[in-house]
């Protein structure tokens, strides 16, 4: 058996339909297959990495920590260098009240993470999250995801949840002082990039203060340059009380976290002392890598070029199929009419040498989210082949 018939027949599969490319090679915003036929990346492992594949910067600091240690204890016992480097280092640039950082494994765990914790923090049981919202694959994480579709065959999942319209001034009624906390991607990427007004995630804030409920924000795919500015929020003009990361925060590494304050984060250490445990969230090869990669977006300014960048894309996605674009810096949607004549120009462009997919609710539309630091030429070289690709299909 060769590689793909070995892949299909052990790796355990969750969908007839993978895309099962044998990838041997990665750098910067190219992969290259086993044929050694190259593809532009426009999908960056779903918005993992922003650096590009392989900064040298992320491969050191990866064999610097390889030569030192690798896991040691569960969670939060021992000093490890490489998670106090970056909670710091990633504190320093989040608001003052965000100074506490739970290192997991993922970005389901982190949601999971902070549900525990505005339960603990609250004494409050109903959490608020939104339709077309996805947070993550896990029993918890799922009751919060706004799809029956995705929803439906996993019941009974948690009580106590209740789903309302994102961007909906006259929804925020229901949020009471029931409410632990209203969790809400600061802007809804698996919808197919929805960003919601400023006046509502500012009424959002301001009801969540009020009714004393915490407002977590999931950045964990927005967060990290990918819209334009370091953190979605910034751009809202307001500060959660919890923010839920992952994706690229391990630069290419497995890694989540929830941020909060200490006094809210406090809540975890004592009735039941270890309020969440994990034995391999925050493990040191993953933390000195995301440090690596966190210190190479800010000091190589990479985020600075992401409006352009988004700018240049937008020219040159336009033909009469489409029926729209959308965007939020570098996390564009293009939608066509159908999710069959999308997967058909998807199809295509892989062929042609383009990696891209589509939205898991928005399956018409097709996701383009690549490296941040992609260079002009291979946004207009990938540009063309789905153009091409779309007067084919
Ligand atoms: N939240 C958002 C907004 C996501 O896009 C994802 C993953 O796609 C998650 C949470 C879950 O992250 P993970 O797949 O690491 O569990």
């Amino acid at each position: 058996m060769n590689q793909r018939q070995l892949f299909l027949q052990h790796v355990a599969q969750t969908s007839d339909a993978p895309l099962a490319l044998e990838i041997v090679k990665a750098e910067g915003s190219t992969l290259w297959d086993a044929d050694g036929k190259s593809f532009i990346d426009l999908i960056a492992g779903i918005s993992v990495c922003n650096i590009g594949h392989r900064h040298p910067a992320v491969t050191e600091a990866i064999k610097k920590q390889v030569d030192q240690y690798l896991h040691l204890l569960v969670y939060g016992e021992f000093v490890e260098t490489p998670q106090v480097a970056y909670a710091h280092y990633l504190t320093q640039h989040l608001p003052g009240s965000l100074n506490s950082v739970y290192f997991t494994n993922s970005g389901a765990e982190a949601t999971e993470g902070a549900m525990k914790l505005v339960k603990r923090y609250t004494s409050r049981t109903q959490i608020i999250a939104f339709n077309q919202s996805y947070h993550g694959s896990t029993q918890g994480a799922l009751s919060i995801i706004g799809d029956e579709y995705w929803r439906n065959a996993y019941r009974p999942l948690l009580p106590g949840i209740l789903h309302l319209n994102y961007n909906s001034l006259n929804d925020l009624e229901h949020i009471t002082t029931a409410t632990a906390c209203v969790i809400a991607e600061t802007i809804q990427a698996e919808r197919g990039v929805i960003a919601p007004s400023k006046a509502w995630m500012q009424a959002l804030r301001k009801k969540c203060t009020e009714t004393g409920c915490l407002l977590v924000l999931d950045e964990i795919q927005s967060g990290f340059g990918r819209t334009g500015t370091l953190w979605g929020f910034e751009q809202f003009g307001i500060i959660p009380d919890i923010i839920l990361l992952g994706k690229a925060l391990g630069g290419g590494m497995p890694l989540g976290a929830f941020v909060a304050d200490k006094k809210i984060m406090r809540s975890l250490t004592s009735n039941p002392v270890l309020g969440h445990i994990t034995t391999f969230g925050g493990h040191p090869v993953s933390c000195a890598a995301g440090l690596a990669a966190m210190k190479a977006l800010q000091e190589e300014n990479i985020t600075g070029g992401v409006k352009a960048k988004e700018k240049l894309f937008l020219s040159l996605l336009k033909h009469p199929q489409i029926k729209a674009v959308r965007s939020a810096g570098l996390l564009i949607v293009v939608e066509f009419e159908s999710f069959e004549k999308n997967k058909t120009i998807i199809d295509l462009c892989i062929g042609s040498g383009v990696l891209t997919d589509w939205f898991l609710f928005a399956p018409e539309c097709m996701r383009i989210a690549p490296p941040l630091n992609i260079s002009d030429e291979e946004i207009i070289k990938a540009c063309g082949i789905i153009i091409d690709a779309i007067n084919k299909a």
